[in-house]
């Protein structure tokens, strides 16, 4: 028998094919040609000669695959709302407004309107980022990493950076105290042990080399038991006795309490500025509800130093993100508006009522549950829910593959969709695709 391989069909006898000619008016040239080589090699490793379905609708199948961004929306149902792997905060409205009108055209980035004259990106959100939080000055960059990068190339390069043992953390996304130390050129001094670290502990491994006390915030974890650990305040006040710096590394960037939503223990940006800490790090896209970005408040020498650290230029934030952050730190000058419409605050404080509403709306057994406050913040908060329950595990690899692709959670062999991250007008969606799929 003669091997189906030899028959396969050349690039271009293909492309010359009525069918294959029909996607060519409407796809770019290069797309179908990747599409006909995809749709050949399949069948080769096949073995089996021409597709099934035809070589017209193979190479369609393969343009439809080869077209899909690799960057898609979708629904989140896991109940995690602060999601790392599912992009973290979802913007505001008026965010998004603000980062598509600047996304447009030119901006005036680095440009001084009123002198006509170059600017300085740096000055953008730091008057709100001084407003808002009560500190002398501000500076954004990429991410929070990127901020205690930056934060310790500044004040400790070339120096020692003391930190209690029971904070060095990794945080998701392989972001590790150590690593970062390493990275910055400071040398790190280990005190204390994993469970406890008292005051001497620092004020012993103070030397002529000490530049640094660092303070790191454990978002992702809790410590309990026998515990001790030393306040901002106090390491702020001995670093200060000392000519040292304090820095605090404290993740979320919680700009409005959150306590008369059952919602504690996090502590506000504003709370960590008053423990006199001369630069504070924290993320945009936790918490606050922002854009991804990084956020340094703290002394003015101290946001000096930083600007004038090389290291801030190569992780400085683009116009989408500044313009994205500004109009999202604007909407906390009016909180309710801000815990209203920033989507994050807006799922964390809503009423069980209204989440049971949306649960109920999905169909399935109504379920009592657990929803996660994620992203490092709120470590062991459990905020109630309402869930959605389906019987058979499949179904959650059946949603994956829906347009968009819906994320569940999967517990034993049922299928749970937590209605507090399923925005009310994606509903509807979510029960066509159960429909679909039921
Ligand atoms: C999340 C976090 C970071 C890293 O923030 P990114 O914005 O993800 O870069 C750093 N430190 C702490 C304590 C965090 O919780």
């Amino acid at each position: 028998m003669s091997d189906p391989r030899r028959q396969l069909p050349s690039i271009d006898a293909l492309l010359a094919g009525p069918g294959v000619a029909a996607l060519l008016a409407e796809h770019p040239r290069a797309l179908v040609l990747k599409a006909a080589r995809a749709a050949v090699d399949a069948a080769r490793v096949s073995g089996g000669g021409a597709p099934a379905e035809g070589w017209d609708a193979a190479v369609e199948a393969a343009v439809l695959r080869l077209a899909v961004p690799s960057l898609a929306p979708v629904i989140n149902a896991t109940g995690v709302v602060l999601h790392t792997n599912l992009g973290r905060a979802p913007l505001a409205p008026a965010a998004i407004a603000a980062l598509a009108r600047v996304a447009q055209g030119y901006a005036a980035l680095e440009y001084d309107l009123d002198r006509g004259t170059r600017g300085s990106r740096h000055l953008i959100c730091r008057d709100l980022l001084v407003e808002l939080t009560g500190a002398a000055d501000a500076l954004v960059v990429n991410n929070a990493a990127g901020a205690v990068l930056l934060a310790l190339s500044a004040l400790a390069r070339g120096g020692d950076a003391i930190v209690s043992r029971g904070e060095l953390v990794e945080i998701g996304g392989a972001f590790r105290i150590p690593d970062i130390m390493a990275r910055s050129g400071a040398k790190l001094v280990e005190v204390g042990t994993t469970n406890r670290t008292h005051p001497h502990d620092y004020e012993r491994a103070i030397t002529t080399s000490s530049t640094l006390l660092l303070k790191v915030h454990r978002s992702n974890f809790q410590v309990t038991g026998f515990t001790a650990d030393v306040a901002v305040v106090e390491l702020a006040e001995l670093a200060h006795q000392r000519q040292l710096q304090c820095l605090y590394d404290l993740g979320s960037g919680l700009l409005m309490n959150l306590a008369a939503w059952g919602l504690s223990g996090e502590p506000t940006v504003q709370e960590a500025v008053s423990t006199g800490a001369d630069l504070i790090a924290f993320s945009g896209d936790k918490l606050l509800g922002g854009p991804q970005a990084g956020i340094l408040v703290g002394s003015t020498a101290a946001i000096a130093a930083c600007r004038a650290d090389p290291i801030a230029r190569t992780v400085r934030a683009d116009k989408l993100t500044l313009a994205a952050l500004e109009a999202t730190l604007a909407l906390y000058r009016d909180p309710e508006r801000a815990r209203r419409e920033i989507p994050v605050l807006r799922m964390l404080t809503e009423d069980l009522d209204s989440i049971k509403q949306r649960a109920m709306a999905l169909g399935g057994e109504l379920i009592e549950g657990d929803s996660e406050v994620g992203g490092g913040s709120f470590p062991g908060a459990k905020l109630r829910t309402w869930l959605a329950g389906f019987p058979t595990e499949q179904l959650a690899h059946r949603l994956r593959a829906n347009d968009p692709p819906i994320i569940a959670r999967v517990a034993g062999n049922r299928v749970l969709l937590d209605a507090r991250t399923i925005f009310p007008d994606q509903v509807e969606t979510v029960i066509a695709a159960l429909k679909a799929n039921g």
